[in-house]
């Protein structure tokens, strides 16, 4: 009878650790996503957050978590809350300084997707060094827009992002990088001058430069944008980087009258990197190109595969289209 009893404890004991780890495995399915944000002279970045957790979250795929630095602004308010006098457009942020306390768990997640921007102050020390060793055990990174302006003088960082704007970026950063046209293999040109430029916003057409990469495979090779700004003049150290698409930076916009890297790929040690630098409002993130390459973009970023469909309503090459984000 002892006997009876003990099998069958051993056996209850079996069937519930087998249940509880079938359910465990299928809530651990999502991919776990950290969203870091807090300084970014883009004043959409509270609402593009908000909007790049919905956009992933609603593949299916993802698990998406957000941490953002403590308003430790020079001046005690969080400046970018002020609006300006015309009531609709806010102050920039000038002078963020490092937020102490930011520590994220970044060994948690299988991809960090960043929405810092221009000017913001260093990461804590000893933040950088964990996000280093995350990153070279194989973490997985998305580089939004102006998150390629952050860090200047955080040597890691810009060799995981391969390319940068502003800053104070020069020739001491490494090449531009760019296409003098639609065939031809990409430059890299050290010849010294700034890092960054951009001239009006404007819709513009973005061109596939590699059909077989797993975020751009299937993907017309050339779909317009909406209205956008087109970073240009980009420079850095462009080690280990694939350029999946660009587009021409037209002269009669203060362009360069190149072909400019537009969606990125860049092996970092064992993790990967997307980079994109669309992006800069509303208007932007709104856009289905942008929206489609970036949930490509953080899966890839994060398993290696990308397991997404095209959407239906994917830009043509004359029809630019958009989702509207209600809150
Ligand atoms: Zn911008």
């Amino acid at each position: 009878m002892m006997k009876k009893i003990a099998d069958f404890l051993v056996w209850s004991f079996v069937v519930f650790v087998v249940f509880f780890s079938c359910i465990s495995q299928a809530a651990g399915k999502k991919i776990q996503v950290l969203i870091v944000d807090g300084q970014n002279n883009h004043t959409v970045w509270p609402k593009s957050t908000q909007m790049m957790k919905r956009y992933l979250e609603e593949t299916g795929l993802f698990s998406v978590d957000i941490y953002r630095t403590q308003f430790t602004w020079k001046g005690g308010e969080f400046p970018s809350l002020v609006p300006l006098n015309d009531g609709k457009h806010y102050q920039d942020v000038q002078d963020p300084v490092t937020d102490d306390s930011f520590a994220p768990k970044f060994k948690k997640y299988q991809v960090i997707v960043s929405n810092f921007g221009w000017k913001a102050a260093d990461w804590p020390a000893k933040t950088q060094a964990a996000f280093e060793s995350y990153m070279r055990k194989g973490g997985g990174l998305v580089v939004v827009h102006s998150a390629d302006n952050c860090f200047p003088s955080w040597f890691e960082y810009n060799d995981m992002i391969a390319l940068g704007g502003w800053g104070d970026r020069t020739e001491k950063n490494g090449p531009y990088v760019y296409f003098t046209d639609e065939h031809s293999e990409p430059i890299r040109d050290l010849s010294p001058g700034s890092a960054g430029s951009h001239g009006a916003r404007k819709p513009f057409l973005i061109q596939v430069r590699d059909k077989q990469h797993p975020i751009t495979q299937g993907l017309p090779e050339k779909w317009l944008h909406v209205e956008d700004e087109l970073y240009a003049k980009l420079r850095g150290p462009a080690k280990n980087l694939t350029i999946l698409a660009t587009a021409f930076s037209d002269p009669s916009n203060k362009g360069t009258g190149r072909h400019e890297p537009i969606l990125m790929a860049i092996d970092y040690f064992k993790g990967r990197v997307f980079h994109t630098t669309l992006g800069h409002d509303a208007k932007a993130f709104e856009g289905v190109g942008f929206i489609t390459t970036l949930t490509r973009g953080a899966e890839w970023a994060a398993t290696g595969k990308v397991t997404q469909p095209v959407p239906s309503d994917f830009p043509t090459h004359t029809n630019a289209t958009s989702r509207s984000f209600v809150n």
